[in-house]
């Protein structure tokens, strides 16, 4: 596995992509020649051209030579399915959704932003935004609040949610609550409890965010139903997933066997350290999903882009066609409106984010200003939504 991934980056520092435009009615509208393609949905990762017709993708094969409207030259890069990312804040505002486009982002969750008194100018970013986004909803009426939203249990009002979620079905998935102490105080539990109680009548998932809890994970992991999403999975600190051995506590695993998803989530503050990553990955313990809690700062931040975050995985060992899963098929899983994405099968929508994985010395920083280097990073390289290129390099 390591070899070859090494014997195909070796290529990668190869031509930039290059647009061919033709006159005349075509087979396909668009064909991108020559990437290496990993479809984890279907176990693939072979060089392979793609073509696509109507927005869709209508072959994968190793050598498409029919007629298309447009040519893309991937050789030397990485192409996937649309990465979907399910814990940012791209809905804060709507310059937000085209910059997550730019880097790959072909679905996006935007995780607690907005609460119920605020929800209706987000559920307007989501539906305006070029590619699928969807809220969840804090279970906290303000949204996402500096001084943290559930410090007054007043604010987790379950009515609220509901009417909000009610108002927008078409956009809200879930139901998100804030749990670290610094957020919730001694609220945590209940709050969860009310995060469900909304979320029950529409059969939605939860998504909490843990980190430096009040209350142990157990406890917390006790009050979640299948589907739903655990995020900052590899918090340090107090109440987190491992014990003061470093040891995975057995209800965390647990968790996951009865359905929990355990995701990522990079951040900024107190999300994950590189301790906590490296004893939990050593257990085994790796994310079902990545997300990056993007917002649109990001780049400026350790978050950078979502290819960054896939590139920690990289530098932890985890096997690429692993990380491309990660990043696309488990997190269309996660929500049914992702349901025909995450994959390059023959009629599905042709979402696509072309990347390079770049060889050289690359330095990643935790939440914590730890740094680490690695010799390897993917670079978002092009995005393709509904079959049409959205972004070169
Ligand atoms: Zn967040």
């Amino acid at each position: 596995m390591m070899n070859r991934r090494q014997f195909v980056c070796a290529s990668a520092s190869a031509a930039l992509l290059a647009r061919t435009p033709r006159a005349f009615a075509a087979t396909y509208d668009l064909v991108i020649k020559g990437g290496r393609v990993i479809d984890s949905s279907v176990g693939l990762d072979a060089v392979r051209d793609i073509a696509i017709a109507g927005g869709r993708i209508a072959a994968v094969e190793a050598n498409i030579t029919a007629d298309a409207a447009e040519t893309i030259d991937a050789r030397g890069k990485i192409v996937a399915p649309g990465l979907i990312d399910i814990h940012t804040h791209a809905a804060r505002t709507k310059e937000g959704p085209p910059l997550a486009l730019l880097d790959g982002v072909t679905g996006w969750v935007d995780a607690g932003s907005a609460g119920a008194d605020n929800v209706d100018a987000m559920a307007a970013v989501a539906r305006g935004a070029p590619q699928i986004g969807r809220l969840l909803i804090n279970i906290a009426r303000t949204g996402t609040a500096p001084g943290g939203e559930l410090n007054n249990l007043n604010a987790a009002n379950v009515a609220l949610a509901r009417g909000a979620i009610a108002r927008h079905r078409d956009v809200v998935v879930g139901v998100k609550a804030r749990l670290s102490e610094s957020v919730a105080g001694a609220n945590d539990l209940e709050a969860l409890r009310r995060a469900q109680e909304a979320a029950a009548p529409f059969n939605l998932p939860v998504m909490i965010h843990v980190g430096q809890n009040y209350s142990p994970m157990r406890a917390i992991l006790a009050l979640l139903k299948r589907g739903d999403i655990v995020t900052h999975m590899y918090a340090p600190g107090k109440n987190g997933i491992l014990d003061e051995q470093g040891r995975l506590f057995p209800d965390v695993t647990a968790a996951r066997r009865r359905g929990i998803i355990f995701d990522f989530g990079n951040g900024v503050g107190g999300h994950f350290d590189w301790a906590t990553v490296e004893k939990a990955t050593k257990q085994g313990f790796w994310p079902d999903t990545f997300s990056t809690d993007w917002n649109p700062m990001s780049k400026t931040t350790g978050v950078v882009d979502f290819p960054n975050v896939m590139s920690k995985f990289i530098m932890f060992g985890m096997p690429l066609n692993q990380i491309v899963a990660c990043a696309t098929m488990n997190a269309a899983r996660v929500f049914p409106s992702f349901d025909d994405r995450g994959t390059l099968n023959i009629g599905a929508p042709a979402d696509m984010a072309i990347m390079e994985l770049r060889d050289g010395s690359f330095e990643f920083v935790d939440n914590y200003k730890g740094t680490r280097t690695a010799r390897q990073r993917l670079f978002p390289a092009g995005t393709v939504l509904a079959g049409k290129l959205v972004k070169s390099v």
